[in-house]
């Protein structure tokens, strides 16, 4: 548990401006790595997947693995960067478990892309992030320590180190320091990795699984006194690895330096952990001496010179981005920015966009998806995408009730049966008995029956009261489970009352 003070936020406002920073760490998702050609699938045995040049053996030498280098100039394009006629790796040298070479292949004062920037949009209003840079370089191995609590070193009985994760292509993505946020500072980091995540998957860059690390932000957030001219000392919470810890993560920070602040005293430049289930930021390493990492150009390999022709070819083939797809659906789907935030919110465009192309009017596939299954989602604790039920057996699902086989009711039910893992919506409906009944002698019965039970209720529609009907058609809905089709039933009910 934290013992940090804390500052109410809206408190912390009236005396404080925000300056937030992001620098995120992409995992391309190359076959190989980035200077050797070991495998990069995700979850392999412990150490399967090193080689002598990722294992940083004496005598090995690198070759830059080019399908990275032609993703990472995509990745500057699509964020409107300048690409680098010639640059360099460089080494960063430092000695740590997980870096078997005892420096980090990476680049320093020559990055591939530079000078970009991405828009994003918090509650109707437009920010403007600009991006430092984008530059290319290599994971380090995992580090497992064993034994303690809380899988942190402290405490722990002994550590292991797997080297498969060593060498993977991972592209850093940096901001320059975005003031002028205000209130909506962990609202702005959050919509920043949240577009900078759909630009990637628009790419098909990454796999950009945030829960397995495919793609991690370290979260920069710092205080000044309003009306100050100078910006406050920054904290880095390192290796923030989903969007709402991103924002919860700017909040908790925010609201500690006030805290700080407001005592008299100054804040210490660091890195901080974040904590998902405290949702608070603990001290790590201190920044307050630089550290010299001894930076000097890769010996081992050439420049990267990428030539004009082929940048000019990779600018003119991206693919349409998210926020231009997304002002194109909203006109195809004749809905407004809003309803279109609702949808991003939810995690739902490209779901729904797939259902409305297995077949659904797209007003239908909105409503399944930000209602019923927002409603599953939410209650399973998962994002609409982590529902075992695909856009197609959606679009199947509001076919069925077009065509009058099942109504609403049904379908919640045929939704069970396809999240319980029965099959698609029509077996579903098969196998459960689900279909509304047409006028069958089951249903004239309910009717007749339904009638007979109440002769008090009857008597009244007869005498003219004809809204009393509604107890009846609730009473035959009741005896068939839900399967009769309410607007058949009054008809029905009517015909024998009123006629
Ligand atoms: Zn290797």
């Amino acid at each position: 548990m934290s013992s940090d003070t804390l500052v109410d936020f809206d408190e912390v406002l009236t005396r404080y401006e925000p300056v937030i920073g992001l620098e995120t760490h992409v995992e391309l998702g190359t076959a190989s790595k980035m200077f050797c050609g070991c495998s990069t699938t995700f979850g392999a045995e412990p150490n399967t997947q090193t080689c002598p040049v990722c294992l940083g053996l004496p005598g090995s030498l690198p070759v830059a693995n080019a399908a990275a280098i032609e993703s990472t100039i995509r990745i500057g394009l699509a964020l409107g960067c300048r690409i680098a006629t010639w640059c360099r790796f460089a080494r960063k040298n430092y000695f740590y478990p997980d870096i078997p070479k005892g420096f980090q292949t990476s680049q320093y004062d020559e990055p591939l892309c530079t000078a970009g920037h991405l828009d994003v949009e918090v509650d109707g209003e437009t920010y403007r992030v600009e991006i430092e840079r984008v530059h290319l370089e290599e994971d380090t191995g995992k580090n497992l320590h064993v034994g303690g609590a809380t899988g942190r070193i402290h405490g722990a009985d002994h550590s292991l180190v797997d080297y498969n994760r060593a060498g993977i292509p991972l592209v850093e993505i940096v901001t320059r320091p975005i003031p002028g946020t205000g209130a909506k500072a962990p609202e702005v980091a959050k919509a920043y990795v949240t577009e900078l995540r759909e630009i990637l998957l628009a790419l098909g860059v990454s796999e950009v699984r945030m829960e397995q690390g495919n793609l991690r932000s370290d979260v920069n957030t710092s205080l000044a006194p309003i009306g100050s001219l100078e910006w406050g000392i920054r904290t880095e919470t390192k290796n923030v690895n989903s969007l709402r810890s991103v924002e919860r993560s700017v909040r908790y920070e925010m609201r500690r330096q006030a805290a700080v602040l407001d005592a008299g005293e100054r804040i210490l430049q660091e890195t901080r952990h974040f904590h998902e289930d405290t949702g608070s930021t603990s001290a790590g390493r201190s920044k307050e001496e630089a550290t010299d990492y001894r930076y000097f150009p890769e010996p081992d390999l050439v420049p990267i010179a990428p030539d004009e022709e082929w940048v000019e070819k990779l600018a003119a083939a991206l693919p349409e981005l998210p926020a231009a797809r997304r002002a194109r659906l909203s006109e195809e789907w004749g809905i407004s920015p809003t309803e279109m935030a609702w949808l991003v919110n939810a995690g739902a465009v490209g779901l729904v966009s797939e259902t409305v192309a297995a077949g659904a009017p797209p007003a239908d596939a909105r409503k399944w998806w930000l209602g019923e299954l927002a409603r599953r989602a939410n209650d399973a604790g998962v994002d609409l995408a982590g529902l075992a039920v695909t856009p197609q057996q959606v679009a199947e699902l509001v076919g069925l009730v077009a065509a009058g086989t099942i109504n609403d009711q049904l379908a919640r039910q045929v939704l069970d049966g396809v999240l319980a893992g029965e099959g698609d919506p029509a077996a579903v409906v098969e196998s459960r008995g689900l279909a509304v009944m047409g006028e069958s002698d089951e249903l004239v019965a309910a009717v007749d029956a339904a009638i007979e039970g109440n002769p008090d209720v009857a008597e009244k529609v007869r005498g003219g009261k004809v809204q009393a009907i509604g107890a009846l058609v609730g009473a035959v809905m009741k005896t068939t489970r839900g399967k009769a089709d309410a607007a058949t039933v009054k008809r029905m009910l009517e015909e024998r009352l009123l006629s």
